[in-house]
């Protein structure tokens, strides 16, 4: 059981999932119920698999109770949270879906500064429930992606570069192991498991509840897009580049290509244009945020200027119409140390050649914080990179699909000069030695021995996964 072959098991007999129906208080999903068909979606729409069980679970004791139960029956498992996968990784053929949506506890210590959010809680809900205290803990940007799969991998989002990665402000986590085991990771307890938590995925045990620090930030920050035209990409790059060359960690931003969306804030003339954005928020107070991105807005000739005082909440969503449930995603990523000339003429050139209105590339602007936690002490690589590129070929269905992938392969290995390390959360079914490249060769080693001692036999294999053989 060492080696992932395929997304799919054999056969499960009912009535033991009858008799696991008995220590199991969530709902137990199979293929003949009515629920089944939405039960087993996830977000990318291009996954289309159907498991055999779908187990929905309540709290520890279901996850528990689940695990027993797909090692008993020698079960293929799915861990899902979010559904976000971009593989989906969180659905298999055949086997058992062990499905922690509906646990979406969060309770806010506004003394402490602290959260504790269970698994299934999405990104949205948690921001909700911080905002409430004029309190952020640092994620993504897209509200309906969930907490448990973007912190697994690591969580880059717009105010980690002030206050580091979603990993850096992991306090602790309670988890379900391999064995059906309940313990706890944190710097003191478990330690070798909570490194690897920290960027491995959901490689050693099912994760049921996190504990974050949190920070001051908001309500109202400095946030949004500055848009000009995709011909204007080659001085706007150029003058990005130099601009963030000494910003404060306060500042973070995303340059993202697309063909502008059909939203209310976006003038029809421009709608459907190819063009090149700055999406900046700068984590502090309001009229600091409006004095550094003044000679942004100023540069060139900006024919859309989204980036002013607004609610942090409001940032947070404003990405949300951009990847709706049920489109079909594809993705390439890969990091670069710096945007140099080379780099920017690939942008430019490939820019320009988009074509679905849904195909978004987004560069993400690393370093600050981040770049201040040492590489070792945590299981996440990549914070010496100076970029991060996301390149979403996606369709709104089948019909050109096929392209916008080999559009954004075209684009991603124009890059591959440039590639330096991988963000595992923006990869897809890309085989050991693409994971291995990701976490380098070093720390695959120790995630493996890591492996090796909290899930021998691969039972959580469906992730980027560290292979213990
Ligand atoms: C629209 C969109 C926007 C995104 N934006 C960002 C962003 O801003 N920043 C960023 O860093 N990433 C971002 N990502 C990538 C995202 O971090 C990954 O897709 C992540 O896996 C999503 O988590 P999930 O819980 O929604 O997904 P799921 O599909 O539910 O889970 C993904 C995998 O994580 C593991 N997993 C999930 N929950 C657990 C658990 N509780 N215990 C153990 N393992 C678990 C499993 O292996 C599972 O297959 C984005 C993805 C999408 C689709």
């Amino acid at each position: 059981m060492s080696k992932v072959t395929a997304l799919t098991a054999g056969p499960l007999d009912p009535r033991a999932i009858d008799e696991l129906a008995t220590s199991f208080r969530g709902e137990l999903v199979r293929p003949r119920d009515a629920i089944y068909e939405e039960a087993r979606r996830v977000w990318n729409g291009s996954i289309d698999r159907r498991p055999e069980l779908i187990a929905r679970c309540t709290g520890v004791a279901d996850v528990i109770a689940a695990v027993r139960f797909a090692r008993t029956h020698d079960l293929l498992v799915a861990v899902r949270a979010g559904g976000h996968s971009f593989p989906g990784h969180s659905v298999c053929d055949g086997g058992i879906v062990i499905d922690l949506s509906e646990m979406k506890g969060i309770r806010i210590d506004p003394a402490a500064r602290t959260a504790r959010v269970q698994a299934g809680a999405l990104l949205g809900e948690l921001d909700h429930e911080t905002q409430a205290f004029g309190l952020a803990c640092p994620s993504g940007i897209v509200t309906h992606t969930g907490v448990a799969g973007l912190t697994l991998g690591g969580g880059i989002g717009i105010i980690m570069r002030k206050y580091g990665l979603t990993i850096d402000n992991l306090l602790s986590a309670d988890v379900v192991t391999a064995e059906g085991e309940f313990v706890k990771a944190s710097e003191s307890e478990n330690a070798d498991l909570f490194w690897g938590l920290r960027g491995g995925g959901g490689n050693f045990g099912i994760v049921t509840e996190f504990e974050f620090r949190l920070h001051r930030l908001g309500p109202h920050v400095v946030a949004g897009p500055v848009f000009w035209r995709m011909e204007d990409a080659p001085q706007v790059l150029r003058f990005y580049r130099d601009w963030i060359a000494d910003c404060p960690d306060e500042l973070m931003t995303i340059v993202v290509q697309r063909k502008a969306p059909a939203l209310p804030s976006v003038p029809p003339d421009l709608v459907g244009e190819r063009v090149v954005s700055v999406v900046c928020c700068y984590a502090g107070p309001v009229e600091d945020g409006e004095k550094v991105v003044a000679p942004l807005k100023q540069f060139g000739s900006p024919v859309l200027d989204l980036c002013v005082p607004k609610l942090f909440l409001a940032q947070q969503s404003m990405f949300d119409p951009s990847f709706p449930p049920g489109w079909w995603y594809y993705v390439r990523s890969c990091d670069v140390s710096q945007l140099n000339d080379h780099v920017i003429d690939i942008m430019v050139e490939h820019g320009q050649s988009i074509s679905s209105p849904v195909t978004t590339i987004a560069l993400w602007q690393m370093g600050g914080a981040v770049s201040r936690v040492g590489d070792d002490e945590t299981a996440f690589n990549g914070r010496t990179a100076g970029h991060t590129f996301n390149i979403n070929g996606n369709a709104k269905s089948a019909v050109g699909f096929e392209e916008e992938r080999e559009w954004a392969r075209s684009y991603w290995s124009a890059l591959s000069p440039y590639h330096s390390s991988v963000y595992v959360n923006f990869m897809m079914e890309e085989g050991e030695e693409r994971i291995r490249q990701a976490y380098g060769a070093e720390k695959y080693e120790r995630l493996k021995t890591l492996k090796r001692k909290y899930d021998p036999e691969n039972l959580f294999r469906l992730n980027q996964n560290i292979n213990p053989g």
